[in-house]
């Protein structure tokens, strides 16, 4: 082992968390470390994942990416955050805005003071101003004033999987970035410590590296089969095992600015508008219902005639134990997932390459940053877990065995420990990592039927009438923002119509 700087990476899979690592370290350290990517025309990706949480901002600010030219790229709309229908009981629905509920009064929580006053001033998401403009289908830039409410607008992009690979290979290829095709059949470790020496493809060409990114998908091929990583297998808490994933023509409610999770007997289905058509999915638990079923349940709720034949895909809930193994970093599907409910996979890799970059190692691979690593992983996802596992656990559903089970299953301590909490005095405590804020967490427990008894007595410090105008004051004020807004529709053709010239020569490659 030396201190000698990595000079070669080599990434073996190019889906989102390929291209997504090649654009970053191509970007980042480009001048320093020759990039190579490996992938298989033949093997394909996923092919979906196609709703982002608001992070992906400073992603594409970190590539120097022009948000115009990415949008007409990948064919994206914006997302204000995440419509649930039927997750506490069939009828009801609930949204997950991004960015925050009203304003703290004298330090003390607003939804403190809303718990307090909630009968006089109305549901808490007319506090939210994704929420209003995401339910009445508008769209805008946030204010770059802070006075203005309008600053207070948090957005997230839908986009076109596919297409979105497709961009950042053309972003890491333009800077310098090579890539191989080709199927990796065989992987060679090293006999004095286990480290990858080499991958060599089915025509026989060894590809070498000092660093090895595992973005195989599912597969694992290098962390999980190759060096025989463990993975914590969470389906007991997360029973969905499928999918299906079929687009549309748009149609229904049209260009919505926000992903729709509709509850079904046995798991959700999705809906993501874009420009050029709509995706959907459901995602579902093979313990209760069979793919025939699933799949005649999507189509019967698509908004237009499907756009392909349906892609069923197999998984498993969990996350590998440690998602960096000697000379090489799990990134993306190979490091874990935990089903698309909260679109959460993308940041994860966002995350993971980030940290990476972080910690980024030299020949001597320290034992002791690579746990760092994986320490802040296990935290981060374990968090995330925790969420997701939130929407299933919190539900009055009763009608079927998948909602039975998922009611009155064990959930983590962690999580029993939140929801307590909050369930008596809404108390919430944001923990270091977790990606989600507390108005995520105050949405959530709030829309799956969690109302704490009790409301935190400082708010009975505050004059009443006083408070109760002003909460009126707030609300309206967020209703009038979101009423001046144009349509979503409107905004997204005129910001960055699919259709329309890049804005840069290059076609939709960031310079
Ligand atoms: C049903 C579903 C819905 C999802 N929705 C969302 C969402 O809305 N938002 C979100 O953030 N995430 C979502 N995700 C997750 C998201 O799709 C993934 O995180 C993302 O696509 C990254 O996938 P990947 O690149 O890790 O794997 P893949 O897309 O599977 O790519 C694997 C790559 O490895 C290559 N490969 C594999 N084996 C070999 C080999 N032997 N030789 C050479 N190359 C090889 C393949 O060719 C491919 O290029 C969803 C996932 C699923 C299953």
């Amino acid at each position: 082992m030396t201190n000698a700087p990595i000079r070669k990476v080599l990434i073996v899979g190019g889906g989102t968390a390929g291209w997504m690592t090649a654009a970053a370290l191509s970007k980042v350290l480009g001048r320093q470390v020759e990039v190579t990517l490996v992938e298989s025309e033949q093997i394909g990706t996923v092919g979906v994942g196609e709703a982002t949480i608001p992070p992906i901002l400073t992603f594409n600010a970190m590539l120097g990416i022009d948000e115009r030219d990415f949008m007409r790229a990948t064919k994206a709309t914006f997302k204000l955050g995440i419509e649930f229908r039927g997750w506490t009981d069939p009828g009801d629905r609930y949204i997950h805005p991004f960015g925050t509920f009203g304003l703290d009064i004298e330090a003390i929580k607003f939804h403190q003071i809303w718990l307090k006053f909630r009968d006089q001033v109305g549901p808490i998401e007319t506090f939210n101003l994704a929420a209003v403009a995401a339910l009445t289908g508008r769209m805008a830039l946030p204010d770059p004033d802070p006075a203005k409410v309008l600053s207070s607008l948090k957005y997230a992009f839908h986009f076109d999987a596919g297409l979105y690979a497709r961009y950042l290979r053309r972003f890491s290829e333009a800077r310098g970035a090579t890539r191989v095709e080709g199927k990796v059949a065989d992987v060679t470790l090293r006999g004095e410590d286990g480290f990858i020496q080499s991958v060599t493809l089915d025509d026989g060409r060894v590809l070498e590296a000092d660093l090895f990114i595992d973005c195989t998908g599912f597969r694992a091929l290098l962390i999980g089969e190759a060096l025989g990583g463990t993975y914590h297998d969470w389906s007991h808490w997360l029973p969905n095992d499928r999918a299906v994933a079929l687009p549309c023509a748009t149609g229904g409610d049209g260009m919505t600015p926000y992903t729709r999770a509709t509850a079904q007997k046995a798991g959700w289905t999705w809906r993501i508008p874009l420009q050029h058509r709509t995706g959907n999915g459901y995602v579902y638990s093979s313990a209760h219902i069979g793919d025939d079923e699933a799949l005649a349940t999507l189509m019967a709720g698509l908004d237009g005639p499907a756009q392909a034949e349906p892609n069923f895909l197999r998984f498993t809930a969990g996350r590998r134990d440690r998602a960096w193994i000697k000379n090489c970093v799990a990134i993306g599907l190979s490091s874990g997932f935990l089903e698309p409910l909260e679109s959460t996979s993308i940041h994860l890799i966002q995350a993971g390459i980030t940290k990476l970059l972080s910690l980024f190692p030299d020949q001597s691979f320290n034992p002791l940053e690579i746990d760092q690593y994986n320490r802040l992983t296990a935290q981060q996802v374990d968090l995330v877990r925790d969420f997701i596992i939130l929407h299933y656990k919190a539900t009055a559903r009763a009608d079927t065995p998948y909602w039975d089970y998922v009611r009155t299953m064990e959930i983590p301590e962690s999580l029993q420990r939140k929801i307590d909490l909050f369930a008596g005095r809404g108390r919430l405590f944001q923990s270091d990592y977790d990606l989600f804020a507390e108005p995520s967490w105050i949405a959530v427990l709030l829309g799956q039927g969690i109302v704490p008894r009790q409301y935190d007595a400082l708010v009975d410090s505050l004059p009443e009438g006083d408070i109760v105008q002003r909460l009126k004051r707030m609300s309206a004020l967020i209703a009038q923002t979101a009423a001046a807004l144009p349509s979503h529709q409107a905004f997204t053709a005129r910001y960055c119509a699919a259709d329309a010239a890049p804005a840069n020569a290059t076609s939709g490659v960031p310079a």
